[in-house]
């Protein structure tokens, strides 16, 4: 499981090199997070490289982290590259498949069961491709990565939104599609647009109830959930450093629900501490040594404004504890408002669920100013009066409380401690009601709470705060209770009165664990077996898509004109189809199937004109399929925008569409196209849009001398005999049209591999 500490320290050396060049390229001061993105450059670039929001840069990531629902995909993809080994390193976190019911024991065996074959195929894919592996019930992928593999300077990438957690501990650290993750443990580079900066000065010092969440529940009120989007914050100042380093990850974690790229803070003491607390007392010697350069230059942070395109400064002196929701994370009230909020909302003031953990909080700092809460009610004879769970991120931070008697307090004061895994955080959660839609309140130290989130029900109010609050809050039972100024009261008629939370950052007695849950790969694998059933309704090992014929393409019918916004969800849709991610033939049968059809506004319901009947757009595509007949699909504006996913390109290509042909795209939806060996085309004149007709047969005329920045020819076959003849774009560079014609980025890696 360890990470590689001559890694590091290669990093490291060349880091004062790399900084120094930075620094003279661009003749300013720097920022952490352009050191660290410099540091890890693929090749030598010029100035242009740093222009924020301009160019994209390519780089070389030192890991990669997958969580099992996004690693199925991203694995499958990977096995074609024909490497005997991943060329980064890599893990895989068994977390998001455990549904949270009765508690820990038992749900870890129900899911065991239910998901066998899943985790069966991640365990072997891992073991053959030298990827470490986390079991089920290890813990949140965020959590063990802060734990074992995090470290001040690196960069890594991850499938999943909250891989940004690792900023705590000073690194760069993404989210990304299983596309991307692929091609990076694949060996090649990966690209970024180089983002905006938001420099975030922190001031003061925290005290009472106030904690680290509370400053990202307060900067998602500054910047809403779009204000990070194309942006790294960097969090500086006096409080920055004052900051536990799990307190830290809390704040980065969250910075994906202000869409921000990532977040990060600079090496301090604070980070070094909990480096030695887990076992990485060689890390911490070694970024001392580079300490410097692992924060921004002192005259950024003198002058801010200078450096970065927005400042935001907090005072942490006077920072109240904060409650944010319901249905967005952005809705940010201070405590001392928020019961009055609830009245004139007419929110549901009693609180059925308080439910504390996940990946954002649940370090022993978290959970031991929980449970100083929790003692002072079991001490004074209460009860929890709303349910109330307990999440630990990690195994070893599970062990590490019960041995210190934490999870017993709270499971004296009624709560219920659940597996080390998402659970309710991503909607795993049997929640015990006989109402599933009845309209109610819960609140969580998570950091998501948009509708149906965590039980699936729209009316369930769900508000987020910190682990102290939710657990003051579940004991009274009351959303309109504030800890800071009212008191409890039990059946006894006794009253209680808090005092403010304790914690402790890191456990007097060290990090204990008896079975962290890691399973190494094995140090060869090309004897090993992957294991998938070939009745499997849920994983299928991928053929390699076919090359290019050679020829221009003639005679495609078009499939769907879609009409407005044509997400990647209304593409490959997500809720029950999920559970297909790692089978694409299965997962295919949602394809396009919320896209709107612009000829008769309805979803999933388009012509065949093989039989001129309407039929589902996944039944037409595989009726033309079945005939060896090719298919376009038409679009409207940033077609394909929302999120990285790669089923929506992999969907397509699989059914046999080839171009997908588009007034605009979301540029990661349009990379993915082209990876997966398709066309993907611009109307030249997006007028030309309202040319297309439901019984067009569509020829493409200019492939034999495909070219950047050349464009390419449709004609189109009207059903009355007439034709139309439109000039489309496309930005295919020359490796990209290599791409295309080799059927797909990976046909090329795994000939490249061979050779
Ligand atoms: S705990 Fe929640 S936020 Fe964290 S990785 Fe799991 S689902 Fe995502």
């Amino acid at each position: 499981m360890a990470f590689d500490i001559e890694m590091i320290k290669a990093l490291y050396k060349k880091l004062p090199l790399k900084v120094e060049a930075a620094r003279k390229l661009l003749n300013r001061p720097l920022t952490l997070t352009e050191k660290i993105l410099y540091a890890h450059l693929s090749e030598p670039i010029p100035k242009i490289a740093f222009e924020r929001q301009k160019s994209y840069v390519d780089f070389n990531p030192d890991r990669v982290a997958m969580q099992d629902a996004t690693a199925q995909m991203a694995l499958l993809q990977f096995m074609q590259a024909g490497r005997p080994k991943v060329a980064v390193p890599s893990t895989v976190h068994c977390d998001h498949l455990i549904q949270a019911k009765t508690g820990a024991v038992k749900d870890l065996n129900e899911a065991l069961d239910k998901n066998k074959e899943v985790f069966d195929f991640l365990a072997s894919v891992s073991n053959k491709y030298g990827i470490g592996f986390w079991k089920p019930g290890a813990g949140i992928i965020h959590q063990v990565i802060l734990e074992n593999y995090a470290f001040p300077g690196g960069l890594m990438i991850g499938t999943d939104s909250h891989t940004v957690n690792a900023g705590g501990l000073g690194m760069i650290a993404i989210g990304v599609g299983g596309a991307d993750a692929c091609d990076v443990m694949a060996g090649l580079a990966w690209e970024l647009k180089f983002p905006k900066l938001i420099g975030v000065k922190l001031t003061g010092k925290l005290s009472g109830w106030a904690s680290s969440k509370d400053i990202i529940l307060k900067v998602a009120g500054i910047l809403t959930v779009k204000g990070g989007t194309n942006a790294i914050l960097e969090y500086f100042g006096p409080g920055a450093d004052s900051l536990s380093c799990t307190g830290k990850g809390t704040i980065c974690n969250m910075g994906a629900e202000i869409g921000a790229t990532t977040s990060l803070f600079c090496y301090d003491q604070k980070m070094a501490v909990y480096l030695q607390g887990t076992s990485r007392s060689d890390i911490a010697a070694a970024a001392d040594e580079v300490a410097d350069h692992l924060r921004g230059d002192k005259e950024v942070y003198e002058s801010p404004a200078t450096y970065f395109d927005e400042v935001i400064e907090i005072n942490l002196s006077e920072l109240e504890p904060h409650i944010n929701g319901p249905f967005t994370p952005d809705l940010a009230w201070p405590i001392s408002k928020f019961a009055q909020a609830v009245k004139e909302n007419g929110w549901p003031s009693k609180l059925e669920v308080g439910l504390i953990g996940s990946c954002t909080n649940s370090s022993y700092e978290d959970i031991t100013r929980a449970a100083s809460i929790a003692k002072q009610a079991v001490d004074a004879g209460f009860k929890t009066a709303s349910e109330f769970t307990i999440t630990p991120g990690s195994e070893l931070v599970r062990y590490t409380v019960e041995r210190d008697g934490y999870l017993n307090t709270f499971e004296k004061m009624g709560g219920v401690v659940l597996a080390n895994a998402c659970g309710p955080c991503i909607g795993q959660w049997a929640r015990h009601t006989t109402e599933p839609n009845k309209l109610n309140s819960i609140i969580t130290s998570f950091n998501r709470n948009f509708a149906k989130r965590n039980d699936g029900n729209a009316n369930t109010h769900a508000f987020v705060a910190s682990p102290e609050i939710v657990t003051a809050l579940a004991l009274a039972g009351d959303l309109t209770f504030n800890p800071l100024t009212d008191f409890i009261t039990n059946e006894s008629g006794i009253k209680l009165k808090f005092k403010e939370p304790e914690g402790i950052e890191m456990p007097a007695k060290g990090f204990a664990v008896e079975d962290a849950g890691y399973q190494a790969p094995a140090i060869d694998g090309s004897s090993v077996n992957i294991i998938v059933s070939a009745t499997s309704d849920r994983l299928q090992l991928l053929d390699p898509f076919a090359a290019w014929e050679g020829s221009n393409l003639k005679g495609l019918k078009l499939l769907i004109k879609a009409k407005g916004k044509c997400t990647t969800d209304h593409i490959s849709m997500a809720g029950p189809w999920l559970k297909y991610r790692g089978h694409l033939d299965n997962i295919s049968n949602n394809m396009l199937i919320g896209a709107l059809n612009y000829y008769n506004d309805k979803t999933d319901n388009v012509k065949n004109q093989l039989t001129g009947k309407y039929d589902t757009v996944p039944g037409v595509q595989r009726d033309y399929k079945s005939k060896g007949i090719g298919s376009i699909v038409v679009g409207d504006e940033n077609y394909g925008e929302g999120s990285s996913r790669e089923h929506a390109a992999m969907e397509p290509r699989f059914l046999g569409v080839r171009a997908v042909l588009v007034k605009s795209f979301a540029r990661i939806h349009e990379t993915n196209l082209k990876k997966q060996g398709m066309l993907a085309l611009t109307f030249a004149n997006k007028a030309d849009y309202d040319k297309i007709k439901e019984d067009d047969s569509i020829d493409i005329e200019g492939l034999i001398s495909f070219t950047p920045n050349i464009s390419l020819t449709l004609i189109l076959n009207h059903i009355d005999g007439s034709k139309d003849e439109i000039k489309v774009n496309h930005t295919y560079n020359e490796q990209q049209i290599e791409w295309f014609k080799a059927g797909g980025a990976l046909n090329i890696i795994r000939a490249n591999v061979k050779v």
